[in-house]
């Protein structure tokens, strides 16, 4: 049995880190667990929209973002394709955050080394280890149990944060089956990261055609001739007509399309292919609060069900139980009826941005004309794709 912690969180990506840098800034004592070391590879199209960039600025990141901006490692993006069923396209220019911050498509290798480290410069402590489990005491989290060096360890707290992703342990552990994610909020992608493609400078595309609806691919370029490419759809209707193993296969139709062909050049290749899932927060009345812990980012489950951007939610999340936990050990009560207030905190900030989403998400489904006269209609008005890419 380790000592007891004030705050333990469990991973170290966007939520977890986030959650991290602001409870230890503010004094607490934070053990933050990831089972990787970093920097660590994360399925995703890093594509990071400005507001997500303006956050990590207000936490003190700026140096360390010019740095991996310096470093090649955050590509800045000044606009984006957005191409229709029937062929239209759409290009438009990226605005700028209200406070000057550039979009980037910043490969999470870099981009979550970049809030780890803050998070341990910011005070909190690191630690390799696998999390099995929370502890359970008298009904209430009381700590987790990890895998640490072979050996399975007991580490105590006063509040358990979830961030453990999308296959969270302790989302597992609390949130009784009857409570989680349905297929028809959730998603399923594959990312690759290709080499030799005559990608469009800091320009990120997308591409709605019928076999792919409701989901897009995408071609997200990271600089010379390199681009995150992959595509995902909502995963009812991805079971029900494709199955297991062909997202491979729609992947390679798609860089099989005459458009997307011509601009593989000599020495294609692509590496790291990874699929994840994706859990959408357009979920009705899903737990987000228990007795002792709180959840964040995928963990919870907030990932935008339009875009499948969840990084700026995660980080949303994080603030958010960041007060949260404070107010609560400030008053000694970690009760569930005391961190309630949480659920309410992101479901101000979140919910009708959700609901919106799934809405035209599902209007997209079943009418896919309506794509091309959205496209068409943003060609009128940029707002409209403005409004798109902040949802990313
Ligand atoms: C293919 C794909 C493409 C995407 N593209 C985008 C995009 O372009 N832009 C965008 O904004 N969002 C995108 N998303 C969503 C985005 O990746 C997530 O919303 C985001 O990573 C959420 O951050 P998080 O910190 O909650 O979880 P994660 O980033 O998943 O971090 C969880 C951490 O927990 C650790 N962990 C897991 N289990 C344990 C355990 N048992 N013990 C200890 N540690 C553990 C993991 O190692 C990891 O470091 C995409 C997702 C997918 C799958």
């Amino acid at each position: 049995m380790e000592s007891k912690h004030e705050i333990i969180i469990v991973g170290a990506g966007p939520a977890g880190a986030t959650t991290a840098i602001i409870l230890a800034q503010q004094g607490h004592d934070v053990l933050l667990i990831d089972r990787r070391q970093f920097p660590r590879d994360k399925a995703c199209g890093d594509a990071v929209p400005a507001v997500a960039i303006e956050l990590m600025w207000r936490l003190g990141m700026k140096e360390k973002i010019n740095q991996a901006v310096q470093r090649g490692e955050f590509y800045p993006l000044d606009g984006m394709l957005l191409m229709s069923p029937k062929g239209y396209r759409l290009e438009a220019d990226f605005k700028k955050g209200t406070e000057g911050g550039d979009s980037y498509v910043a490969p999470r290798f870099y981009f979550d080394a970049v809030i780890q480290q803050h998070a341990v410069d910011s005070g909190a402590q690191f630690l390799q280890a696998d999390v099995k489990e929370p502890i359970m005491e008298n009904g209430r989290v009381a700590g987790v149990r990890a895998r640490v060096n072979g050996s399975i360890k007991d580490f105590p707290a006063k509040l358990v944060i979830g961030a453990d992703g999308v296959t969270s342990a302790i989302t597992r552990a609390l949130r009784p089956k009857n409570n989680r994610h349905v297929d028809k909020h959730r998603a399923i992608a594959l990312r690759a990261y290709a080499e030799n493609f005559d990608e469009f400078p800091h320009q990120v595309e997308f591409y709605f055609y019928n076999e792919i609806l409701p989901g897009y691919a995408w071609i997200f370029p990271t600089g010379d001739n390199q681009a995150n490419i992959g595509l995902g759809m909502r995963l009812d209707r991805f079971r029900g007509n494709h199955g297991k193993g062909r997202l491979q296969k729609m992947l390679d139709d798609f860089l099989a399309m005459p458009e997307i062909k011509e601009r593989l050049l000599p020495g294609f290749r692509l590496r790291d292919v990874a699929v994840w899932q994706l859990n959408f927060g357009s979920q009705k009345r899903l737990q987000h609060v228990y007795d002792g812990a709180i959840l964040v980012g995928d963990a919870a489950g907030f990932i935008n069900p339009l875009t499948g951007g969840g990084i700026h939610n995660a980080m949303v999340s994080a603030d958010l139980a960041a007060q949260t936990a404070h107010d609560a050990l400030a008053k000694e009560d970690t009760s569930r009826q005391t961190l309630q207030i949480y659920e309410k905190l992101v479901h101000d900030a979140m919910w009708s941005g959700m609901r919106r989403s799934y809405s035209l998400q599902r209007w997209l489904l079943n009418f896919p004309f309506l794509i091309d006269i959205m496209i068409k209609q943003m060609k009128a008005n940029s707002r409209l794709a403005q409004i798109f890419l902040t949802k990313l």
